[in-house]
């Protein structure tokens, strides 16, 4: 639990609601592609920091018909940015003022502030997916058990694919060794003919979505 009563999940998914029951709901989107935000203070954030955050939402724009626009008074949804402890999001639209916590040290790289946007905007992590067993392994003697939460898988029901094949690359898979106790092996590993450790989130390290994260983003939000 956080300190204010809140969940995380998976590591960086914050929730309002107990676990147990959170496949009941599927994630909202923010109607029209429109994600209103504010920073909680400019104060706290560095100029270099502002520009990660900018530039990782302008890339979603690039990419996708998403818009991420400065709360005005009439936006009684939106998303406060903020400094805190860990990198986390909630998940797709979930009514008035939601957070997106940014660690200064540990978060402020493009490809994480894009995977906790792409929380924001809705999506789950791809290792999550129901059918993940046929594409990747998770190596439990590599993992505190008191980490066991962050490999759940989600319901069938909860897992909307969008149509798309298991994405390795995406930036919203692990790396191999998410939360292993010996981060030199796999905590989760493919299982498949030429997909290697290193190409789990490959997309995260390069700070990009992969072609299948774009494809999902666009369906979701029907850009076309
Ligand atoms: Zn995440």
């Amino acid at each position: 639990i956080t300190d204010n009563g809140k969940f995380i999940v998976e590591g960086d998914i914050i929730l309002r609601k107990h676990p147990w029951i959170r496949n009941i709901k599927k994630a909202s989107q923010w109607p029209k592609g429109i994600v209103p935000y504010k920073f909680r203070s400019l104060d706290e954030l560095e100029e270099e920091d502002i520009e990660e955050i900018t530039s990782a939402m302008e890339y979603i724009e690039e990419n996708s018909c998403v818009r991420f626009v400065k709360k005005q008074p009439h936006h009684k949804d939106f998303v406060i940015i903020k400094l805190g402890t860990g990198c986390n999001s909630e998940v797709g639209k979930q009514g008035g003022a939601q957070e997106l916590v940014l660690d200064p040290v540990a978060c402020m790289t493009k490809g994480i502030i894009i995977h906790e946007l792409m929380h924001t905007l809705g999506f789950l992590h791809e290792q999550s997916r129901d059918d993940r067993d046929k594409f990747v392994k998770i190596n439990s003697d590599n993992i505190d058990s008191k980490f066991f939460d962050n490999f759940d898988k989600s319901s069938k029901a909860k897992s909307d694919h969008l149509g798309e094949d298991y994405d390795f690359k995406s930036v919203m898979h692990y790396y191999y060794n998410e939360f292993a106790r010996d981060k030199s092996k796999a905590s989760i590993e493919p299982i498949v003919d030429g997909v290697n450790l290193s190409d789990l989130g490959e997309s995260k390290r390069l700070g990009i979505l992969s072609e299948t994260d774009k494809r999902k983003l666009n369906k979701f939000y029907s850009c076309d």
